[in-house]
């Protein structure tokens, strides 16, 4: 039996995930605290990218209208050229993101030019994420960028959830 750290109560060794697979070391808080962290960190951060979005539409006027009359062009495009979102995607900034666990293991590098929802999407579908700790992001100008980089790290970081090279976001 082992004292959660965070939420206090003694649970048995199979409630906390190893620092290192086989090395019969445990975390010092608990599987549900752990995914606990990992949502808290998740809203706290999309928390701060809804203030940043607020502010942006407060300070410019006519906001809403510029951003309907640019879905309504995007519509246009989108319909006569399909293809037309993932070249102005590929051309948009990208963030490399590294996620570590509590021991700084490297869990998963990814790339994405919409950090929060990736964040997001992780935290719902990925069975691990109950084991992050903390997350790093470095910024590029494109995916091209993004991409070379992302490459490198997974080629020579091997982190340890990363399956396949390519995402969506
Ligand atoms: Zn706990």
């Amino acid at each position: 039996m082992k004292t959660c750290i965070d939420c206090g109560e003694e649970k048995p060794e199979s409630d906390f995930y190893e620092r290192k697979k086989g090395s019969g070391k445990f975390q010092a808080h608990c599987k549900k605290c752990s995914g606990l962290r990992a949502k808290k960190w998740v809203s706290e951060n999309r928390e701060r990218f809804n203030e940043y979005q607020n502010q942006y539409r407060k300070t410019k006027p006519g906001e809403r209208k510029r951003r309907a009359e640019a879905q309504a062009r995007y519509r246009e495009r989108q319909e006569s050229d399909p293809d037309a979102r993932w070249r102005v995607v590929r051309q948009k900034p990208h963030d490399l993101y590294r996620i570590f666990d509590a021991e700084g293991t490297l869990l998963y590098v990814g790339i994405t030019y919409m950090f929060d929802r990736r964040m997001t999407q992780h935290s719902v579908r990925q069975p691990w994420w109950g084991e992050v700790d903390r997350i790093t992001s470095e910024n590029y100008p494109d995916r091209s960028a993004a991409e070379a980089a992302e490459w490198d790290a997974i080629s020579q970081e091997k982190p340890k959830y990363n399956i396949r090279k390519t995402q969506i976001l």
